[in-house]
């Protein structure tokens, strides 16, 4: 038998996330964000689920390929364009939008003999200061790109550092509508936490159009999580789990108070108390940080991990099965994120991941190669 560990994908949780999408900016098309392997769920697993997507986004052209080879037609778009001049010999011959944030990939096009003229999205940097034109270089850009034959269609886009946070984005968005005003083309702006927290905000209508028109970018709300977590949950966001890491229990330890657990002996028990022994660890993707606390389900009931993660296991405790009179020992189904498929009870990645001090992009995304999915 294979070791116990297996991470599924819920295809009806990701047409829920995508529907609800479309109910909170009515007038964008959706850029479903694929990228990092669609936040680790895998690229070929989610595609059937999201084929109603307006577009696919990612960074990797070898991505934007995989969708080809799925015989997807539509839209694709490279978010951080091509990384070198030959890229840009696929991104014809594929129909492969592609950003275009600096003055070299400008240069490139210029250089490029094309085999059918390029889609691009121009890239302001309206205050993140990560990639794009300032807006004091942004005119000059769109003019430049605008003369070249290889250019069929000119888009403008932005990113938000704060659309998830106190910061917001009206000075952002006052940005991008000074340095793009009068210019034409489809605009794109917002990122799950826009779409979340301001696509239906008062931002709307007083001058501010553009938000939520033309096209969207959702990448982590598709995934069934929050990107404002803990403000709010994915749940109360309407948002459903789109991936679930499950193992098994693989051994019990009986503790009297003095013994510790694990590397570091990083937990003492100070009553009797049951541990399980589970299969997942670090090198299967769990945070290694995660301390004594994180959260986690045994046969669907809640409880808690106890010291150290190593690489191939964790202990967690069972005093709160024990207690409940729920039965556990080896065997016993174990969530580490995501549904319980014998009760239905949820853990969401976001809790996981606040408990570990990161976010549920970066617990989804480093899901292990060692990991196996559950057909689908
Ligand atoms: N747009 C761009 C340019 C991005 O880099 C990302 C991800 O970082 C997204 C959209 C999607 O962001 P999120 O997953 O927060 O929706």
């Amino acid at each position: 038998m294979p070791r116990p560990i297996l991470a599924t994908v819920h295809p009806e949780a990701l047409e829920h996330n995508l529907n609800q999408a479309r109910v909170r900016a009515p007038d964008a098309r959706v850029w479903a964000v694929v990228k990092a392997n669609a936040y680790g769920h895998g690229i070929e697993r989610v595609f059937p689920a999201l084929r109603s997507a307006d577009g696919f986004a990612m960074i990797d052209l070898a991505e934007a390929e995989r969708l080809r080879a799925l015989d997807w037609r539509g839209p694709l778009l490279l978010l951080e364009g091509v990384f070198e001049p030959r890229d840009l010999e696929l991104c014809s011959r594929l129909n492969i939008w592609h950003a275009v944030h600096c003055t070299e990939q400008i240069d490139w096009l210029a250089a490029h003999k094309t085999h059918a003229p390029h889609r691009v999205f121009l890239k302001l940097n309206s205050g993140m200061n990560r990639l794009g034109f300032r807006p004091e270089a942004f005119r000059a850009a769109w003019a430049r790109l605008n003369a070249l034959p290889q250019v069929e269609e000119i888009s403008l886009m932005t990113h938000f550092s704060d659309a998830d946070g106190p910061r917001g984005i009206a000075h952002q968005v006052a940005a991008f509508e000074a340095a793009t005003a009068d210019l034409p083309g489809e605009r794109s702006l917002c990122n799950s936490a826009a779409i979340l927290r301001h696509a239906q905000s008062p931002l709307r209508g007083v001058g501010v159009s553009t938000l939520a028109a033309d096209w969207v970018r959702e990448g982590i709300a598709l995934y069934g999580g929050a990107p404002d977590h803990p403000e709010h949950t994915a749940a109360g966001w309407g948002l459903k789990p789109t991936m679930s890491l499950t193992t098994k229990v693989i051994g019990v330890q009986s503790l009297q108070p003095g013994d510790t657990v694990g590397y570091g002996s990083a937990f003492t028990a100070d009553v009797p108390m049951r541990v399980g022994v589970i299969a997942c660890g670090y090198a299967d993707g769990y945070p290694r940080h995660a301390p004594t606390g994180t959260p986690v389900l045994v046969s669907g009931v809640r409880t808690r991990t106890v010291g150290r993660v190593s690489m191939d296991m964790i202990a967690v405790d069972l005093a709160p099965l024990d207690a409940a009179g729920v039965p556990a020992g080896i065997g016993s189904e174990v969530v580490l994120w995501g549904v319980s498929p014998s009760t239905g009870a949820e853990l969401p990645v976001d809790e996981v991941a606040r408990s570990a001090g990161t976010i549920s992009y970066e617990l989804l995304c480093a899901v292990a190669p060692r990991v196996p999915f559950a057909d689908p």
